[in-house]
């Protein structure tokens, strides 16, 4: 049987960088994305030139009719989810929590913890041996950021990865039983799009001599770490949060 596996935010950074990994190691990966088609069209094009088997689905993770509707697609032309990378994650302009507004909570909370909670969701329906799956491997992708905090950056954002982890926990709690078991992984200072994102494009640079390691970590360090927690030598592996972060 295939193993197939849904990874979303996978048009870039840590996202692509798990597809196209986990592709080499007999995953068939349905590759998500919300605004990008060209990069997620090219993440495809670039498994299925080594040979595997790939395709590019979008669909915003914070609204739930397009995740049904992902989800749906993935049952009729892949077949059976098997492993799910909730990596899809956003964050915002550094500000004190005294300048922030509930409209951009709201934003980042929806896509960052409802959003995985959903898809988690209905991976649970489809992987749980209670509902007639035959089991699976869930990783979120959580971030040091949920034990430093992020002060004066986006204590915001630190907070949606901790509700990352604590679902994690119980999660894993919950369905260790079904076959299904659940991991976290808390990259450090990332060498990805997301910082420009934040407005600062040049931050791993700026911040890499306070990180024990004295270097950012690479996307490819990270889904080393996500695809092994996916497959089966990490059979005995649930509800462990491992940290990605070069000791920072
Ligand atoms: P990135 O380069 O900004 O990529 C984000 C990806 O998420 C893109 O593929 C984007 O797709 C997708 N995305 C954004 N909003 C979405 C939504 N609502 N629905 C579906 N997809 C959505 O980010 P990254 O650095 O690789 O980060 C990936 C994950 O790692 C995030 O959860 C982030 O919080 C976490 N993380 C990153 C770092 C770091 O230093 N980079 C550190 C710790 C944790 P489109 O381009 O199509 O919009």
């Amino acid at each position: 049987m295939d193993k197939v596996l849904l990874i979303t935010g996978a048009s870039r950074g840590i996202g692509a960088a798990t597809a196209k990994l986990a592709a080499q190691q007999g995953w068939t990966v349905a590759v998500n994305y919300t605004a990008n088609s060209l990069a997620a069209d090219e993440v495809v094009r670039t498994i299925r030139a080594a040979g595997a088997h790939a395709i590019a689905i979008r669909a915003d993770v914070a609204n739930e009719a397009q995740v049904m509707d992902m989800f749906a697609h993935i049952d009729a032309k892949l077949g059976p989810l098997t492993g799910l990378v909730n990596n899809a994650g956003v964050v915002d302009v550094s500000q004190p929590v005294a300048e922030q507004s509930v409209a951009r909570w709201r934003h980042m909370f929806e896509i960052n913890v409802i959003g995985s909670m959903l898809c988690a969701r209905e991976a649970v329906r489809r992987m749980s041996t209670r509902y007639g799956g035959s089991g699976g491997s869930i990783v979120n992708v959580s971030s040091a950021a949920a034990r430093l905090g992020s002060p004066n950056e986006y204590v915001d954002y630190a907070a949606s990865k901790a509700a990352i982890d604590t679902f994690t926990i119980g999660l894993a709690k919950e369905t260790a039983g079904d076959g299904i078991r659940v991991n976290a992984v808390r990259p450090g200072l990332i060498e990805t799009e997301i910082h420009a994102s934040g407005g600062k494009p040049n931050r791993v640079a700026e911040l890499k001599h306070h990180i024990p390691m004295q270097r950012g970590g690479t996307a490819q360090e990270v889904a080393q770490s996500i695809v092994w927690l996916l497959s089966d030598a990490a059979s005995y592996t649930t509800m462990s949060l491992i940290d990605v972060s070069g000791a920072r």
